[in-house]
């Protein structure tokens, strides 16, 4: 959708004062909730996001169970007040479909084999959306998981870049996402920059493609950052009460 308003200046500042490259202020907290097996609360902009991970245990029906690996459940949902009109509450096309990308992405980093007949479940719920929420899932997802003690080659990390105003830009804040021209979320596994989720919305010229794809990956690495802070400082707070 196209607007009135100008998205970026000549100055290359954002509708909230960003440069092309800044993401919006990020704050991980891992192990929130006693009850899950892993967890972590997460604010992106103004996305908030908590995330709870449960097993690996015995996958239920049977007939889901995998006699090889495990079965990773990954449930994206929105809370109903989490956007501006109410959201009807319930799973729908987009949350089945953000489920099942987060899902597959978590599959390729998760060591899956170790746990033949098991079952993984990651909770993510929204309770506050402001564009960019697949990224602050999956984001919050890898450090659930490591919270949870889960086998895994590395911790998944997310991010999107996008165009805005016809200029490639780093993650799309609420208007931007509404009235800019593309967005291309990404995730990566860190420490190999395999890309373990990939999509996008709009059109973007392919040497555009190659600059916002550039701009998620050095993002990823941004946020990757914060998500090795926040377990440090869970087993450091840990260690202190012991
Ligand atoms: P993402 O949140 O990963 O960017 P989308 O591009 O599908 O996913 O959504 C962009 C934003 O649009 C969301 O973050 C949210 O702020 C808003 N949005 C999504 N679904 C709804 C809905 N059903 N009602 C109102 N706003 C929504």
């Amino acid at each position: 959708m196209k607007s009135d308003i100008e998205l970026i200046d000549s100055n290359g500042k954002r509708l909230d004062g960003r440069g092309p490259e800044d993401l919006r202020p990020i704050k991980i907290e891992a192990g929130v909730l006693h009850r899950a097996d892993g967890s972590c609360y997460l604010e992106w902009g103004g996305n908030k996001v908590l995330v709870a991970v449960y097993g690996p245990r015995e996958a239920i029906p049977r007939h889901s169970q995998n006699p090889l690996r495990a079965i990773v459940n990954a449930k994206y949902n929105m809370a109903a007040f989490s956007v501006e009109d109410r959201k009807r509450p319930g799973p729908d096309r987009r949350s089945r479909e953000i489920s099942k990308v987060i899902s597959e992405a978590l599959e390729k980093v998760i060591l899956t084999e170790q746990f033949p007949r098991a079952a993984i479940d990651v909770n993510i719920e929204v309770l506050d959306a402001e564009a960019g929420t697949r990224c602050a899932g999956l984001t919050a997802a890898g450090v659930a998981l490591a919270d949870a003690g889960i086998p895994m080659t590395d911790i998944p990390v997310s991010c999107a870049a996008g165009k805005i105003d016809g200029h490639v830009v780093a993650d799309l804040g609420k208007e931007e996402d509404n009235f800019g021209d593309a967005d291309l979320p990404v995730a990566i596994s860190p420490r190999t920059d395999e890309v373990i989720l990939l999509q996008m919305d709009g059109h973007l010229t392919l040497d555009e493609f190659n600059k916002a794809f550039d701009l998620a990956v050095n993002g990823c690495h941004v946020v990757s950052e914060i998500q090795k802070k926040a377990i440090l400082d869970k087993y450091q707070s840990a260690s202190e009460a012991e």
